[in-house]
Formats: C-alpha cells, structure tokens, sequence
C-alpha cells in the first residue's frame, strides 16, 4: 500500500474540523470510472464542496484528503458521526478490467486492515455504502457492489481477506502434500486443508469467482464449487474432483510467478529479484509468489519454488 497524504485544506469539511471517534469503516467506489486516486485532490481541494471521504483507493496508491479522525461528509447519513470512509477509483473499462479491480480491492483490503488495527477495530466494523443504506446510517447507494459483481466480489469476501491480513497473514502454509491423495466432496484431512489454503491464496492471483474457504480440513460444497472455478481458470474439466491432473495444475498455477503455465527457476528469480528491491511484482504475481502465505516474497518463497520445478508438473 502506497499512501500519499495531502489534506484538502481549502475545503469547508476540512475548515469544520469536526473530529470523531471512529466506529467503523465504510467502502465505497466512485462511479466516476476513469478518474483515479491522485486525480481527486484538485477536485476536492476547493470550498463549496460538501462530500469529502478521507481517501481514495486504485491499483497503485492510497491519496488521504483528511485526517482519519475527521469528520468527513461520505454517505449523507448517520455513519457520517461513526465512520471512517475510502472510495475505490473504477477504471475507465470498469466492468471489464479485472485486474485492476483486483488490485484496488487488495489495496482497499490492506488500507482497511491498518485502519482496524490504528482504531481496535476488527473486520465486522466494515461495510459498504449500499450495506450502511440497509443499516438506515447512509443514503441510497449501490457501491461498491455495482462494480465488484462483475468480479465475483463480495463485502463477505472483503472482511475476510481484512480478517486474514489482520491476523498476520495464515502462516506458513503447508507444501501440497507429498502423496497428493485424490479428493472429492467428503474428504477430509490435512490434505484438504492444504488444498483449502491453496486455493484461497489463488483466488486472488487467477481471480478465482468464490469467497475465502474456511481452512478446516472438510472437504463441502464450498470447496467443491472452489475446486470447480480452479478448474475452469486452468481449462480443466469441472468435475469438482481433485485428481492428478488438477493437482499438478495447482502446484503450477502457485509459484509460477511470470503466468507462463511453468514453475521454473525463472520465477524463483523474480520473487529474489523483488525480495532485494530489483523488480516490482504485480499484484497478480505478488499473489503466485507467496509460496508460503505469510504476506511476502521472499527467498523462502523462492526455495519453494524450485522445489516445485525440481518435481516438475
Ligand atoms: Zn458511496
């Protein structure tokens, strides 16, 4: 997350100085595809105006217009007292481009997160502006869900990728089991908790359409749905079933950081080069990187890496 502060100083919320003690967090989006973060200060930095949030979100940058603690004018409603507000820029190609969705969505997730830890907040203290409209705190407004259903996005996804992070990431995740036994609906076992973390660490990486999986080792229709949208992505037959041949694309599909369909020593490469501050992961190779799950790339990831070239697919 890349944070720039410029306060809106000219601005009458700013003037007011209201302060409050922040409750909870509130998502929006902008509707205004095209204009991003940085775009916003010359537009708000200005009297007159009466609807500032405190920041604005997309794939590269966090712009902070006002102190966390402000007031700010978000929602027109109740939650303006309690809530602490961000909107997510859209793209111009904003019902197309999943990419940057995906992108902005993580930077809003790691924004939310530093926010609850800043404020003893946890994830159920998040909610949508269409969700505060429901609460009766917000006026009548569809974001950001009007833009995440077109990528399989949810609030209920959001809190808990925010849960996940605040957490301090899901630990070091287990390697793919050494036998990779076959699993279907009714499995249970520590093979399909690696199976479970796997798949939700790929979510994000191959914008896989399902919410976080419960990493509890049984094997439901939940996973089985999961398992069926993996399966699509890699061009699989969707049966639900985990075999030899969705396994293999698994162990691929995690580490293979440049999306080349190979886990080779290529990528083992470029998770050291950005662990030593050489080369920019995107958000998607970030997310293949992470061999272990702890929230970085690092040599670790890249040991892992080669190990899973070394087997080979
Ligand atoms: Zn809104």
């Amino acid at each position: 997350m890349n944070l720039i502060q410029t306060f809106i100083t000219k601005n009458d919320c700013y003037k007011a100085g209201r302060t409050i003690v922040p409750k909870g967090i509130m998502v929006h989006s902008t509707a205004t595809p095209g204009v991003m973060a940085k775009d916003w200060f010359s537009r708000w930095n200005k009297p007159g105006l009466e609807v500032p949030v405190h920041a604005f979100v997309d794939d590269q940058f966090v712009c902070q217009h006002l102190p966390w603690n402000h007031r700010a004018w978000h929602c027109g409603d109740a939650a303006n007292n309690t809530h602490i507000a961000f909107e997510l820029c859209e793209p111009t190609d904003w019902k197309t481009n999943r990419t940057y969705a995906l992108a902005a969505y993580r930077n809003g997730v790691e924004l939310a997160a530093a926010l609850c830890r800043k404020y003893g907040l946890n994830e159920k203290a998040i909610i949508s502006h269409a969700e505060g409209y429901r609460q009766g705190i917000a006026s009548n407004h569809g974001d950001p869900d009007h833009w995440w259903r077109y990528f399989g996005l949810t609030m209920a996804g959001f809190r808990a990728d925010v849960a996940a992070a605040l957490s301090g990431g899901q630990g070091a995740a287990p390697a793919l089991p050494e036998n990779r036994p076959q699993l279907s609906e009714g499995s249970e076992g520590a093979a399909v908790t690696a199976l479970q973390r796997r798949l939700n660490q790929l979510r994000i990486a191959l914008a896989l359409a399902f919410e976080p999986l419960a990493e509890d080792g049984i094997f439901g229709p939940r996973t089985k749905e999961a398992v069926r949208a993996f399966q699509s992505a890699r061009g699989l037959a969707a049966d639900g079933i985990v075999g030899p041949k969705t396994w293999a694309a698994l162990a691929v599909s995690y580490g293979d950081v440049d999306q080349n369909g190979k886990v080779n020593a290529a990528d083992a490469l470029r998770i050291l080069q950005s662990a030593v501050g050489k080369r920019t992961l995107s958000e998607s190779e970030r997310a293949a990187a992470d061999l272990n799950g702890d929230g970085s790339a690092n040599a670790a990831d890249a040991l892992g890496v080669l190990r899973e070239a070394v087997k080979g697919p």
